[in-house]
């Protein structure tokens, strides 16, 4: 938010440097949708013109996945075996509407297999900071068990990264393969944080196959 967008350019064209590769990113808009990058997508198309969506998935390795977020959850997933990748953008509505059930079933189309995916959940707000409305949090915990958190003034919050944890072992994965220890963006200042600063930059989680 209020970035200027050429030192946008500039620093989204180092990444692409620093990963030597073309990075496609989504559109974000906190919903459940997926875009499939297969041996058939045009990707300087799909650079230039961001699809609507909130994960990526794809199977090949001349294209990094990136996801942008101050607060809300990049998920990063790879089925190594398979040489299949994912990057999801998680936030408490997409969390609901099952984002990342739905990444992992878009990864599963490409060959992938639910037991064998690792995931990362990278830096985000964690459930001490995420206060939310005491009906909020009732209605988030109907639908995802553990994402009822308790901030650490006393009052109702979300862990966003519990209900990740917990979607995505529901969604098939190994509890075991799913990192979820990254630092809390609104308590670690190295972050940008929605939260702590409402104008504020965002930064990138992606992932590619070596
Ligand atoms: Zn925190």
């Amino acid at each position: 938010m209020g970035d200027e967008p050429a030192r946008v350019e500039a620093n989204r064209a180092r990444l692409e440097t620093a990963l030597a590769r073309r990075v496609v990113y989504v559109e974000q808009v906190h919903s459940a949708d997926v875009v499939t990058v297969d041996a058939e997508t045009g990707v300087d198309d799909l650079a230039a013109h961001p699809r609507r969506a909130d994960a990526l998935v794809t199977a090949r390795s001349d294209v990094a996945l990136a996801i942008m977020v101050a607060d809300c959850l990049p998920v990063l997933l790879v089925d190594a075996e398979a040489g299949v990748v994912g990057a999801a953008h998680a936030g408490r509505r997409g969390l609901l509407d099952g984002i990342l059930p739905a990444t992992v079933e878009a990864m599963e189309g490409l060959g992938a297999r639910a037991e064998a995916i690792a995931a990362e959940i990278g830096p985000s707000v964690c459930g001490r900071c995420y206060e939310v409305p005491a009906a909020m949090r009732d209605e988030s915990e109907a639908l995802i068990g553990g994402i009822g958190a308790e901030t650490s003034w006393g009052t109702p919050s979300l862990d966003l990264r519990a209900g990740a944890v917990s979607s995505l072992v529901s969604a098939g994965l190994d509890a075991a393969n799913v990192l979820a220890d990254a630092p809390c963006t609104v308590e670690d200042e190295a972050f940008f944080s929605y939260r702590r600063a409402a104008t504020t930059g965002r930064f990138a989680g992606a992932v590619a196959l070596p």
